[in-house]
């Protein structure tokens, strides 16, 4: 390295690292400040676009940014718009999976769909063939309709009741599906059947694949708000106990099993830049929520529909992103003693 490449090389790591650790940190009680300034800084960004391969999310109001943090001791802290809905879409998958592994113990996601990242896009059919449907991490297409076609239950509709109250039981309220969006998503889903049917092909697929699929699908389009969306990460990082219902949902064991493929796999393509930058698991999904859990301290959850070229929402990671730097919460931040 000569001289001026050493120079470049100490600006960006500076520059990094003033980014990553500011010089006054806040305190942790200082949550609503940290959302306060999280919705401030991006409130008038206009970077990104709604996804448009589910035809009915290019119709969401773009301008939709909400923010809430749930502490576990039930602590609200809000911004922006609490009261529009979106599709949760792939935020989804953590509870279908939370409930799988309460239901069959961590070992059989690990035996039946696998939980390393597969390094392919969210939906590719390349990733299943080149493993011949194994390794398939439940928090892309591939691994998480396989997980729904896990679920407990006779038939689809009994299937359908366990997932629509599992996610119940995360939000703390009963959720309802944006129809819309599922007869969208239902009629265009082809590439998810091909999935689903690959699978089964290498008998990796646990029920029916058309049922699993269109389970999933509706299971996607279940609607909620930044409230309804941080309280279910609340109870993520809450050892599976809903903090504001009081509720056991899931037991630790499950979380913490959780948890760790929402590290691995949270924001498709980007998931190795988020925990470098964020540390904590998340997950997003293309109607533009993403969900963040810092164990044992929070829950924070942020809408904004326009996406960034591989599918996080673009308001929601930055805003994220500048919360937990703010609160001095990456969980690899560690003072030397
Ligand atoms: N229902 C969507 C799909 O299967 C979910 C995608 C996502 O949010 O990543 O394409």
């Amino acid at each position: 390295m000569n001289h001026s490449t050493t120079r470049v090389f100490l600006t960006i790591l500076f520059l990094a690292v003033s980014i990553t650790l500011p010089a006054q940190k806040i305190k942790k009680s200082d949550y609503q400040q940290a959302v306060d300034n999280a919705y401030e800084n991006y409130k008038s960004l206009k970077e990104g676009k709604n996804a448009d391969y589910i035809k009915e999310l290019a119709n969401v109001d773009p301008d939709i940014y909400g923010i809430a943090l749930v502490t576990t001791d039930g602590k609200m802290y809000t911004a922006g718009d609490l009261d529009s809905r979106v599709s949760m879409q792939s935020i989804s998958k953590v509870f279908t999976l939370a409930q799988v592994i309460e239901e069959q113990g961590p070992r059989a996601i690990f035996d039946k769909i696998g939980v390393d990242a597969t390094g392919m896009r969210f939906n590719s059919i390349i990733a299943i063939e080149m493993n011949q449907g194994m390794e398939i991490n439940p928090l892309v297409n591939p691994g998480a309709i396989a997980t729904t076609s896990l679920i407990a239950g006779v038939d689809s509709a009994a299937k359908w009741q366990n997932i629509l109250q599992t996610h119940n039981d995360f939000a703390g309220t009963e959720l309802e599906v944006n129809v819309p969006v599922y007869i969208s998503e239902a009629n265009d889903n082809l590439r998810n059947q091909a999935i689903a049917h690959l699978l089964k092909a290498y008998n990796r697929m646990y029920f029916d694949p058309v049922q699993a699929t269109d389970l999933y699908t509706k299971q996607c389009a279940l609607n909620v708000n930044a409230n309804e969306l941080a309280i279910m990460a609340a109870t993520l990082a809450n050892g599976g106990k809903n903090p504001i219902t009081g509720k056991t949902v899931v037991s630790p064991q499950t979380t913490t099993y959780t948890l760790s493929v929402m590290s691995t796999a949270g924001l498709y393509d980007d998931s190795g830049q988020w925990l470098y930058a964020v540390g904590l698991p998340a997950k997003s999904g293309v109607g533009g929520g993403i969900i963040a859990v810092s164990p044992g301290n929070f829950g924070v959850a942020v809408i904004s529909p326009p996406l960034n070229e591989v599918g996080n929402s673009v308001k929601a990671q930055k805003a994220i992103y500048d919360i937990v730097r703010d609160l001095g919460l990456h969980p690899y931040r560690i003072d030397p003693k």
